[in-house]
Protein backbone atom coordinates (compact mmCIF):
# COMPACT_ATOMS: atom_id res chain seq x y z
CA UNK A 1 0.00 0.00 0.00
CA UNK A 2 1.04 3.51 -1.04
CA UNK A 3 2.08 5.52 2.35
CA UNK A 4 1.58 9.29 2.81
CA UNK A 5 2.44 11.67 5.42
CA UNK A 6 -1.53 11.06 6.28
CA UNK A 7 -1.72 7.72 6.58
CA UNK A 8 1.73 7.44 9.00
CA UNK A 9 0.19 9.94 11.49
CA UNK A 10 -2.48 7.99 11.31
CA UNK A 11 -0.88 4.65 12.57
CA UNK A 12 1.20 6.43 14.57
CA UNK A 13 -1.26 8.69 16.41
CA UNK A 14 -0.24 7.32 20.00
CA UNK A 15 3.31 8.19 19.73
CA UNK A 16 3.07 11.16 17.73
CA UNK A 17 1.02 12.33 20.95
CA UNK A 18 3.97 11.06 23.20
CA UNK A 19 6.03 13.09 21.16
CA UNK A 20 4.34 16.28 21.58
CA UNK A 21 3.90 16.09 25.31
CA UNK A 22 7.53 14.97 25.52
CA UNK A 23 8.06 18.46 23.49
CA UNK A 24 5.61 20.29 25.50
CA UNK A 25 7.46 19.84 28.69
CA UNK A 26 10.83 19.91 27.21
CA UNK A 27 10.17 23.43 26.21
CA UNK A 28 9.03 26.38 28.14
CA UNK A 29 7.42 29.49 26.35
CA UNK A 30 9.01 32.32 28.85
CA UNK A 31 12.66 30.78 28.31
CA UNK A 32 13.08 33.06 25.07
CA UNK A 33 15.61 30.66 23.45
CA UNK A 34 13.37 27.65 24.06
CA UNK A 35 10.10 29.48 22.65
CA UNK A 36 12.23 30.39 20.01
CA UNK A 37 12.50 27.01 18.62
CA UNK A 38 9.34 26.03 19.17
CA UNK A 39 8.49 29.07 17.08
CA UNK A 40 10.80 28.39 14.34
CA UNK A 41 9.99 24.58 13.99
CA UNK A 42 5.83 25.85 13.68
CA UNK A 43 6.81 28.57 10.85
CA UNK A 44 8.94 25.55 9.11
CA UNK A 45 6.07 23.44 8.82
CA UNK A 46 3.75 26.66 7.92
CA UNK A 47 6.01 27.06 4.89
CA UNK A 48 6.35 23.71 3.68
CA UNK A 49 10.15 23.78 4.25
CA UNK A 50 9.89 19.75 3.11
CA UNK A 51 11.26 18.70 0.33
CA UNK A 52 10.16 15.39 0.33
CA UNK A 53 9.26 12.34 2.53
CA UNK A 54 10.15 8.62 2.14
CA UNK A 55 8.92 5.92 4.22
CA UNK A 56 11.15 2.82 4.74
CA UNK A 57 9.99 -1.04 5.57
CA UNK A 58 10.66 -3.33 7.93
CA UNK A 59 10.67 -0.60 11.56
CA UNK A 60 8.45 2.16 9.87
CA UNK A 61 11.09 4.85 9.50
CA UNK A 62 10.26 8.28 7.95
CA UNK A 63 12.68 10.38 6.54
CA UNK A 64 12.32 13.74 5.96
CA UNK A 65 14.54 16.21 4.29
CA UNK A 66 14.03 19.84 5.05
CA UNK A 67 15.54 22.46 3.23
CA UNK A 68 16.43 25.30 6.29
CA UNK A 69 19.75 26.28 6.93
CA UNK A 70 21.37 23.81 4.26
CA UNK A 71 19.78 20.46 4.46
CA UNK A 72 18.85 18.46 7.03
CA UNK A 73 17.52 14.58 7.01
CA UNK A 74 15.21 13.72 10.25
CA UNK A 75 14.85 9.80 10.77
CA UNK A 76 12.14 8.96 13.00
CA UNK A 77 10.98 5.22 13.75
CA UNK A 78 8.22 5.44 16.34
CA UNK A 79 7.62 2.13 16.67
CA UNK A 80 11.14 1.67 18.20
CA UNK A 81 11.11 5.55 19.59
CA UNK A 82 13.80 6.33 17.40
CA UNK A 83 14.56 9.89 16.36
CA UNK A 84 17.54 11.32 14.41
CA UNK A 85 18.36 13.98 12.67
CA UNK A 86 22.06 15.14 10.99
CA UNK A 87 22.01 18.42 12.17
CA UNK A 88 23.08 16.44 15.46
CA UNK A 89 22.08 19.57 17.67
CA UNK A 90 20.72 17.69 20.53
CA UNK A 91 17.72 15.85 21.56
CA UNK A 92 15.38 18.29 20.04
CA UNK A 93 16.65 20.22 17.59
CA UNK A 94 14.24 22.03 15.44
CA UNK A 95 14.24 20.08 12.58
CA UNK A 96 12.48 16.66 14.10
CA UNK A 97 10.06 19.38 16.11
CA UNK A 98 9.22 20.50 12.97
CA UNK A 99 8.83 16.45 11.55
CA UNK A 100 6.97 15.97 14.56
CA UNK A 101 4.63 19.32 14.04
CA UNK A 102 3.80 18.43 10.50
CA UNK A 103 2.61 14.72 11.50
CA UNK A 104 0.58 15.89 14.18
CA UNK A 105 -0.85 19.19 11.87
CA UNK A 106 -2.50 16.02 9.64
CA UNK A 107 -5.25 15.44 12.04
CA UNK A 108 -5.16 18.15 14.72
CA UNK A 109 -5.02 21.81 14.86
CA UNK A 110 -0.96 22.98 15.47
CA UNK A 111 -2.09 26.44 16.26
CA UNK A 112 -4.90 25.27 19.10
CA UNK A 113 -1.87 23.31 20.70
CA UNK A 114 0.69 26.28 20.59
CA UNK A 115 -2.19 28.36 22.12
CA UNK A 116 -2.41 25.10 24.94
CA UNK A 117 1.20 25.11 25.24
CA UNK A 118 1.38 28.87 26.64
CA UNK A 119 -1.44 29.05 29.02
CA UNK A 120 0.02 25.72 30.22
CA UNK A 121 2.78 28.22 31.23
CA UNK A 122 0.82 30.93 32.75
CA UNK A 123 -0.81 28.36 35.03
CA UNK A 124 2.39 26.77 35.60
CA UNK A 125 3.60 30.59 36.81
CA UNK A 126 1.46 29.98 40.36
CA UNK A 127 3.74 27.31 40.55
CA UNK A 128 7.12 28.58 40.83
CA UNK A 129 10.42 27.84 42.50
CA UNK A 130 11.19 31.60 44.11
CA UNK A 131 14.47 30.77 45.20
CA UNK A 132 16.86 27.77 45.80
CA UNK A 133 15.99 26.45 49.66
CA UNK A 134 14.34 23.65 51.45
CA UNK A 135 11.52 26.40 51.99
CA UNK A 136 10.53 27.49 48.23
CA UNK A 137 11.01 23.64 47.39
CA UNK A 138 8.52 22.58 49.92
CA UNK A 139 6.47 25.37 49.26
CA UNK A 140 5.67 24.80 45.48
CA UNK A 141 5.70 21.06 45.79
CA UNK A 142 2.90 21.43 48.86
CA UNK A 143 0.90 23.61 46.69
CA UNK A 144 1.55 20.87 43.20
CA UNK A 145 0.62 17.81 45.15
CA UNK A 146 -2.42 19.82 47.00
CA UNK A 147 -5.04 17.94 44.70
CA UNK A 148 -4.18 14.54 45.99
CA UNK A 149 -5.24 15.13 49.25
CA UNK A 150 -8.64 16.78 48.55
CA UNK A 151 -9.15 13.14 46.66
CA UNK A 152 -12.18 11.67 49.04
CA UNK A 153 -12.06 8.20 49.89
CA UNK A 154 -14.94 7.44 48.19
CA UNK A 155 -13.66 8.19 44.93
CA UNK A 156 -12.03 5.93 42.18
CA UNK A 157 -8.45 4.80 42.55
CA UNK A 158 -8.47 5.99 38.75
CA UNK A 159 -9.04 9.89 39.52
CA UNK A 160 -6.50 9.87 42.11
CA UNK A 161 -3.85 7.95 39.74
CA UNK A 162 -4.60 10.13 36.71
CA UNK A 163 -4.43 13.10 39.40
CA UNK A 164 -0.80 11.86 40.43
CA UNK A 165 0.31 11.53 37.27
CA UNK A 166 -0.58 14.86 35.87
CA UNK A 167 1.73 15.84 38.66
CA UNK A 168 4.34 14.11 37.17
CA UNK A 169 3.98 16.19 34.16
CA UNK A 170 3.84 19.42 35.72
CA UNK A 171 6.56 18.93 38.29
CA UNK A 172 9.27 18.58 35.53
CA UNK A 173 9.53 22.47 34.49
CA UNK A 174 9.95 23.18 38.67
CA UNK A 175 12.91 20.89 38.42
CA UNK A 176 16.32 22.86 39.11
CA UNK A 177 18.57 22.56 35.49
CA UNK A 178 21.77 21.05 37.01
CA UNK A 179 21.91 17.30 36.88
CA UNK A 180 23.24 17.57 40.28
CA UNK A 181 20.20 18.86 41.55
CA UNK A 182 17.70 17.50 39.92
CA UNK A 183 17.49 13.46 41.90
CA UNK A 184 17.52 15.51 45.33
CA UNK A 185 14.39 17.68 44.16
CA UNK A 186 12.78 14.48 42.97
CA UNK A 187 13.58 12.98 46.09
CA UNK A 188 11.42 16.08 48.09
CA UNK A 189 8.70 15.68 45.14
CA UNK A 190 8.29 11.92 45.94
CA UNK A 191 8.07 12.61 49.51
CA UNK A 192 5.25 15.08 49.13
CA UNK A 193 3.16 13.01 47.16
CA UNK A 194 3.57 10.06 49.16
CA UNK A 195 2.50 12.34 52.19
CA UNK A 196 -0.29 13.95 49.85
CA UNK A 197 -1.84 10.17 48.54
CA UNK A 198 -1.35 8.78 51.89
CA UNK A 199 -4.42 8.79 53.68
CA UNK A 200 -6.05 7.76 50.49
CA UNK A 201 -3.88 5.19 49.84
CA UNK A 202 -3.96 4.15 53.60
CA UNK A 203 -8.37 3.54 53.66
CA UNK A 204 -8.00 2.01 50.46
CA UNK A 205 -5.35 -0.40 51.86
CA UNK A 206 -5.54 -0.91 55.75
CA UNK A 207 -6.13 -4.64 56.36
CA UNK A 208 -7.13 -5.58 52.94
CA UNK A 209 -5.00 -8.91 51.88
CA UNK A 210 -7.57 -9.61 49.66
CA UNK A 211 -7.38 -6.79 46.91
CA UNK A 212 -10.28 -6.35 44.49
CA UNK A 213 -8.84 -4.09 41.59
CA UNK A 214 -9.27 -0.87 43.32
CA UNK A 215 -6.96 -1.96 45.56
CA UNK A 216 -4.74 -3.58 43.64
CA UNK A 217 -4.48 -0.10 41.37
CA UNK A 218 -3.23 1.81 44.70
CA UNK A 219 -1.09 -0.92 46.09
CA UNK A 220 0.86 -0.58 42.59
CA UNK A 221 1.13 3.11 42.51
CA UNK A 222 2.33 3.06 45.89
CA UNK A 223 5.03 0.71 44.79
CA UNK A 224 6.29 2.55 42.08
CA UNK A 225 6.86 5.53 44.40
CA UNK A 226 8.41 3.50 46.94
CA UNK A 227 10.68 2.11 44.55
CA UNK A 228 11.51 5.16 43.10
CA UNK A 229 12.39 6.70 45.99
CA UNK A 230 14.94 3.97 46.95
CA UNK A 231 16.28 4.16 43.79
CA UNK A 232 17.10 8.28 44.22
CA UNK A 233 17.77 7.47 47.40
CA UNK A 234 20.44 4.32 46.14
CA UNK A 235 22.06 6.97 43.68
CA UNK A 236 22.37 9.94 45.26
CA UNK A 237 23.87 7.94 48.63
CA UNK A 238 26.46 6.77 46.42
CA UNK A 239 27.63 10.09 45.05
CA UNK A 240 29.57 12.96 46.88
CA UNK A 241 27.62 16.02 48.17
CA UNK A 242 27.76 19.38 47.50
CA UNK A 243 28.17 21.59 49.81
CA UNK A 244 24.75 23.54 49.48
CA UNK A 245 22.94 20.80 49.68
CA UNK A 246 23.56 20.16 53.09
CA UNK A 247 20.35 22.39 54.25
CA UNK A 248 18.65 20.42 52.41
CA UNK A 249 19.65 16.91 53.70
CA UNK A 250 18.90 18.46 56.46
CA UNK A 251 15.42 19.46 55.75
CA UNK A 252 14.63 16.42 54.12
CA UNK A 253 15.40 14.60 57.50
CA UNK A 254 13.12 15.72 59.55
CA UNK A 255 10.61 15.40 56.71
CA UNK A 256 11.50 11.94 56.59
CA UNK A 257 11.13 11.45 60.05
CA UNK A 258 7.71 13.51 60.12
CA UNK A 259 5.89 11.57 57.45
CA UNK A 260 7.30 8.38 59.53
CA UNK A 261 5.81 10.02 62.67
CA UNK A 262 2.52 11.88 61.64
CA UNK A 263 0.87 9.25 59.08
CA UNK A 264 -1.52 6.99 60.66
CA UNK A 265 -1.42 3.29 58.99
CA UNK A 266 0.44 1.26 56.90
CA UNK A 267 3.10 1.02 59.13
CA UNK A 268 5.35 -1.89 57.32
CA UNK A 269 4.92 0.50 54.44
CA UNK A 270 6.41 3.85 56.41
CA UNK A 271 8.99 1.72 58.29
CA UNK A 272 10.04 0.87 54.51
CA UNK A 273 10.27 4.36 53.36
CA UNK A 274 12.28 5.90 57.04
CA UNK A 275 14.75 3.11 56.74
CA UNK A 276 15.24 3.50 53.04
CA UNK A 277 16.28 6.86 53.35
CA UNK A 278 18.03 6.31 56.53
CA UNK A 279 19.95 3.16 55.28
CA UNK A 280 21.26 4.89 51.95
CA UNK A 281 21.36 9.07 52.48
CA UNK A 282 22.42 9.13 56.36
CA UNK A 283 24.62 6.36 56.89
CA UNK A 284 26.95 8.10 60.02
CA UNK A 285 26.61 7.11 63.45
CA UNK A 286 26.62 10.36 64.92
CA UNK A 287 23.50 11.64 63.17
CA UNK A 288 21.87 8.22 64.02
CA UNK A 289 22.23 8.85 67.72
CA UNK A 290 20.89 11.82 67.42
CA UNK A 291 17.96 10.64 65.38
CA UNK A 292 17.40 7.88 67.91
CA UNK A 293 17.60 10.16 70.70
CA UNK A 294 14.72 12.59 69.18
CA UNK A 295 12.65 9.32 68.38
CA UNK A 296 12.95 8.43 72.23
CA UNK A 297 12.03 11.53 73.38
CA UNK A 298 8.71 11.63 71.22
CA UNK A 299 5.29 10.76 73.36
CA UNK A 300 3.94 9.36 69.39
CA UNK A 301 3.05 5.31 69.53
CA UNK A 302 5.46 4.86 66.43
CA UNK A 303 8.21 6.90 67.16
CA UNK A 304 9.30 3.55 69.81
CA UNK A 305 9.11 1.14 66.72
CA UNK A 306 11.35 3.34 64.44
CA UNK A 307 13.63 3.63 67.50
CA UNK A 308 13.53 0.14 67.10
CA UNK A 309 14.52 -0.05 64.01
CA UNK A 310 17.85 1.95 64.58
CA UNK A 311 18.68 -0.35 67.68
CA UNK A 312 18.23 -3.85 65.43
CA UNK A 313 20.39 -2.44 62.32
CA UNK A 314 23.11 -1.85 65.12
CA UNK A 315 22.65 -5.09 67.05
CA UNK A 316 22.20 -2.83 70.01
CA UNK A 317 19.91 -5.78 71.59
CA UNK A 318 19.75 -4.66 74.88
CA UNK A 319 18.78 -0.91 74.37
CA UNK A 320 16.12 -3.07 72.40
CA UNK A 321 15.08 -4.70 75.21
CA UNK A 322 14.20 -1.84 77.11
CA UNK A 323 12.32 -0.37 74.31
CA UNK A 324 10.90 -3.23 73.93
CA UNK A 325 9.37 -3.23 77.54
CA UNK A 326 8.59 0.48 77.08
CA UNK A 327 6.50 -0.16 73.90
CA UNK A 328 4.52 -3.34 74.89
CA UNK A 329 3.83 -6.02 72.60
CA UNK A 330 -0.36 -5.13 71.50
CA UNK A 331 0.80 -3.98 67.85
CA UNK A 332 1.65 -7.28 66.77
CA UNK A 333 1.53 -5.83 63.23
CA UNK A 334 4.23 -3.58 64.36
CA UNK A 335 6.38 -5.59 65.43
CA UNK A 336 6.54 -8.33 63.04
CA UNK A 337 8.33 -6.30 59.86
CA UNK A 338 10.93 -5.45 62.88
CA UNK A 339 10.80 -9.26 63.23
CA UNK A 340 12.00 -9.76 59.71
CA UNK A 341 14.06 -7.65 59.80
CA UNK A 342 16.25 -9.53 63.01
CA UNK A 343 15.74 -12.64 61.19
CA UNK A 344 16.75 -11.39 57.83
CA UNK A 345 19.79 -10.21 59.85
CA UNK A 346 20.01 -13.66 61.57
CA UNK A 347 20.08 -11.79 64.98
CA UNK A 348 18.64 -14.08 66.75
CA UNK A 349 19.02 -12.55 70.27
CA UNK A 350 17.17 -9.44 68.98
CA UNK A 351 14.52 -11.73 67.08
CA UNK A 352 14.09 -13.37 70.84
CA UNK A 353 13.42 -9.79 72.18
CA UNK A 354 10.75 -9.54 70.15
CA UNK A 355 9.12 -12.49 70.17
CA UNK A 356 8.77 -13.19 73.48
CA UNK A 357 7.84 -9.21 73.84
CA UNK A 358 4.45 -9.67 71.46
CA UNK A 359 3.98 -13.69 72.88
CA UNK A 360 1.26 -13.08 74.94
CA UNK A 361 -0.70 -10.68 71.91
CA UNK A 362 -0.47 -13.41 69.44
CA UNK A 363 -3.60 -15.24 70.42
CA UNK A 364 -5.79 -12.18 70.16
CA UNK A 365 -3.70 -10.76 66.65
CA UNK A 366 -4.76 -14.18 65.08
CA UNK A 367 -8.69 -13.44 66.21
CA UNK A 368 -8.93 -10.52 64.02
CA UNK A 369 -7.09 -12.25 61.10
CA UNK A 370 -10.06 -13.08 58.81
CA UNK A 371 -9.31 -14.81 55.92
CA UNK A 372 -8.59 -18.44 56.59
CA UNK A 373 -5.82 -18.20 53.59
CA UNK A 374 -4.43 -15.33 55.81
CA UNK A 375 -4.40 -17.38 59.18
CA UNK A 376 -2.50 -20.18 57.86
CA UNK A 377 0.52 -18.21 56.52
CA UNK A 378 0.21 -16.07 59.91
CA UNK A 379 0.62 -19.07 61.61
CA UNK A 380 3.34 -20.61 59.38
CA UNK A 381 5.02 -17.28 59.64
CA UNK A 382 4.72 -17.18 63.39
CA UNK A 383 6.15 -20.32 64.22
CA UNK A 384 9.14 -19.91 61.99
CA UNK A 385 10.38 -16.76 63.38
CA UNK A 386 10.32 -18.86 66.74
CA UNK A 387 12.45 -20.94 65.62
CA UNK A 388 14.58 -18.65 64.56
CA UNK A 389 14.62 -16.93 67.74
CA UNK A 390 15.04 -20.36 69.76
CA UNK A 391 12.18 -20.59 71.33
CA UNK A 392 11.40 -23.71 73.36
CA UNK A 393 9.30 -26.33 71.43
CA UNK A 394 6.72 -26.01 74.82
CA UNK A 395 6.18 -22.53 74.05
CA UNK A 396 5.50 -23.17 70.49
CA UNK A 397 3.45 -25.73 71.22
CA UNK A 398 1.34 -23.57 73.35
CA UNK A 399 0.10 -20.95 70.51
CA UNK A 400 -0.87 -24.47 68.05
CA UNK A 401 -3.51 -25.34 71.14
CA UNK A 402 -4.63 -21.19 70.89
CA UNK A 403 -4.92 -21.76 66.87
CA UNK A 404 -7.24 -24.42 66.91
CA UNK A 405 -8.68 -26.06 63.50
CA UNK A 406 -6.57 -23.27 61.68
CA UNK A 407 -2.76 -24.44 63.01
CA UNK A 408 -3.71 -28.43 62.20
CA UNK A 409 -1.27 -28.50 59.40
CA UNK A 410 1.36 -26.56 60.92
CA UNK A 411 1.14 -28.69 64.33
CA UNK A 412 0.50 -31.54 62.17
CA UNK A 413 3.64 -30.99 60.87
CA UNK A 414 5.40 -29.91 63.97
CA UNK A 415 4.89 -33.15 65.78
CA UNK A 416 6.00 -35.06 62.07
CA UNK A 417 9.20 -33.88 62.59
CA UNK A 418 9.48 -34.65 66.19
CA UNK A 419 8.35 -38.47 65.53
CA UNK A 420 4.78 -37.73 67.77
CA UNK A 421 3.06 -39.80 65.58
CA UNK A 422 0.37 -40.40 67.97
CA UNK A 423 -0.29 -37.38 69.04
CA UNK A 424 -0.46 -36.57 65.55
CA UNK A 425 -3.38 -39.10 64.70
CA UNK A 426 -4.95 -37.92 67.83
CA UNK A 427 -4.90 -34.36 66.29
CA UNK A 428 -6.29 -34.98 63.23
CA UNK A 429 -9.08 -37.57 65.02
CA UNK A 430 -9.78 -34.29 67.15
CA UNK A 431 -10.44 -31.89 64.21
CA UNK A 432 -11.71 -34.89 62.05
CA UNK A 433 -9.70 -34.25 59.39
CA UNK A 434 -10.77 -35.97 56.28
CA UNK A 435 -9.07 -38.71 54.51
CA UNK A 436 -8.37 -36.12 51.39
CA UNK A 437 -7.13 -33.91 53.75
CA UNK A 438 -3.76 -35.68 54.90
CA UNK A 439 -1.03 -35.33 52.84
CA UNK A 440 0.12 -38.92 51.38
CA UNK A 441 3.79 -38.53 51.88
CA UNK A 442 3.05 -37.88 55.73
CA UNK A 443 1.01 -40.82 56.00
CA UNK A 444 2.98 -42.90 53.82
CA UNK A 445 6.20 -41.88 56.29
CA UNK A 446 4.00 -42.55 59.74
CA UNK A 447 2.90 -46.18 58.16
CA UNK A 448 6.06 -46.94 57.38
CA UNK A 449 7.74 -45.46 61.31
CA UNK A 450 5.01 -46.40 63.69
CA UNK A 451 2.02 -48.24 62.10
CA UNK A 452 0.58 -48.93 65.33
CA UNK A 453 -0.01 -45.44 66.16
CA UNK A 454 -2.53 -44.59 62.74
CA UNK A 455 -4.30 -47.81 63.13
CA UNK A 456 -7.20 -46.22 64.95
CA UNK A 457 -7.34 -43.33 62.72
CA UNK A 458 -7.17 -45.35 59.18
CA UNK A 459 -9.74 -47.65 60.96
CA UNK A 460 -12.03 -44.38 61.08
CA UNK A 461 -11.32 -43.34 57.41
CA UNK A 462 -12.05 -47.02 56.49
CA UNK A 463 -15.02 -47.40 58.45
CA UNK A 464 -16.86 -44.22 56.62
CA UNK A 465 -15.95 -45.25 52.90
CA UNK A 466 -17.65 -48.15 53.83
CA UNK A 467 -20.87 -45.68 54.72
CA UNK A 468 -20.41 -44.12 51.44
CA UNK A 469 -22.18 -47.55 50.06
CA UNK A 470 -20.86 -47.62 46.44
CA UNK A 471 -18.17 -49.51 44.70
CA UNK A 472 -15.68 -46.95 44.29
CA UNK A 473 -15.26 -46.04 48.00
CA UNK A 474 -15.33 -49.68 48.88
CA UNK A 475 -12.10 -49.67 46.68
CA UNK A 476 -10.71 -46.76 48.73
CA UNK A 477 -11.42 -48.91 52.13
CA UNK A 478 -9.90 -51.82 50.97
CA UNK A 479 -6.32 -50.01 49.83
CA UNK A 480 -6.49 -48.28 53.64
CA UNK A 481 -7.32 -52.38 54.71
CA UNK A 482 -3.94 -53.14 52.87
CA UNK A 483 -1.97 -50.24 54.25
CA UNK A 484 -2.90 -51.14 57.47
CA UNK A 485 -2.33 -55.15 56.84
CA UNK A 486 0.63 -54.51 55.63
CA UNK A 487 1.54 -51.93 59.33
CA UNK A 488 0.39 -54.63 61.31
CA UNK A 489 2.49 -57.53 59.47
CA UNK A 490 5.48 -54.76 60.86
CA UNK A 491 4.59 -54.36 63.97
CA UNK A 492 4.03 -58.02 64.60
CA UNK A 493 -0.07 -58.34 65.29
CA UNK A 494 -0.75 -60.69 62.92
CA UNK A 495 -3.72 -62.44 65.55
CA UNK A 496 -4.87 -58.90 66.08
CA UNK A 497 -5.16 -58.18 62.43
CA UNK A 498 -6.86 -61.48 61.63
CA UNK A 499 -9.42 -60.86 64.19
CA UNK A 500 -10.28 -57.48 62.96
CA UNK A 501 -10.36 -58.07 59.73
CA UNK A 502 -12.48 -61.20 59.93
CA UNK A 503 -14.74 -58.67 62.60
CA UNK A 504 -15.44 -56.20 60.01
CA UNK A 505 -16.16 -59.21 57.10
CA UNK A 506 -18.69 -60.64 59.22
CA UNK A 507 -19.77 -57.13 60.27
CA UNK A 508 -20.90 -55.96 56.78
CA UNK A 509 -21.48 -59.28 55.34
CA UNK A 510 -24.79 -58.12 53.78
CA UNK A 511 -23.03 -55.63 51.36
CA UNK A 512 -22.10 -57.88 48.02
CA UNK A 513 -20.00 -55.30 46.47
CA UNK A 514 -17.89 -54.81 49.14
CA UNK A 515 -17.10 -58.65 50.61
CA UNK A 516 -15.83 -59.23 46.76
CA UNK A 517 -13.67 -56.56 47.15
CA UNK A 518 -12.76 -57.70 50.19
CA UNK A 519 -11.72 -61.16 48.84
CA UNK A 520 -9.92 -59.66 46.08
CA UNK A 521 -7.90 -57.87 48.38
CA UNK A 522 -6.76 -60.88 49.74
CA UNK A 523 -6.86 -59.14 53.49
CA UNK A 524 -5.83 -61.69 55.84
CA UNK A 525 -2.08 -62.55 57.29
ZN1 LIG B 1 18.22 18.83 13.23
Amino acid sequence: MHMSVERFSYLHEHEIDDWMNRIKHSFRPDVQAESEQIRKAVSLVRKGAFQGFRFLQGVTTLVATLADEGEQTVKLAPSVSFRDCTCGEGEWCVHKIAVVFQLYSQFHSLTEWLHDWQRRETEQMALTVSERTPEAWNDVLYKLTKPLREIGRGDNPNVFIHESSLMDQKVIPLSPFEWEWKPLFELFYRLHLLDAGWSFAHEHLEEANHFTYRQWQVKMWLNEQIEKLRDIGKSLGKKPRLFETDAFYTALKSQVREFALRNEGLFEIRLEIYASMWEFLYKDTAAQEKELARLLDDDSVDASFFAAYFNLTKGDEETLAKIAERAGGELVGHWLPLADLAAEMEDAGSLAVIMDTIFPHIGAFFERISFSTDRYHFIRKIDGLLEEADFPEKRREELFMIYGEDGVSAFGDFLIERERFAEWAALMHRFNIPYDGLEPDTLKFVLANDPASVMPLLHTYAMRFIQEKNRHSYRRAVRLFKNMKAGAKKSGKVDFWNRYIDTVREQYRRLRALSEEMEKGNLNL
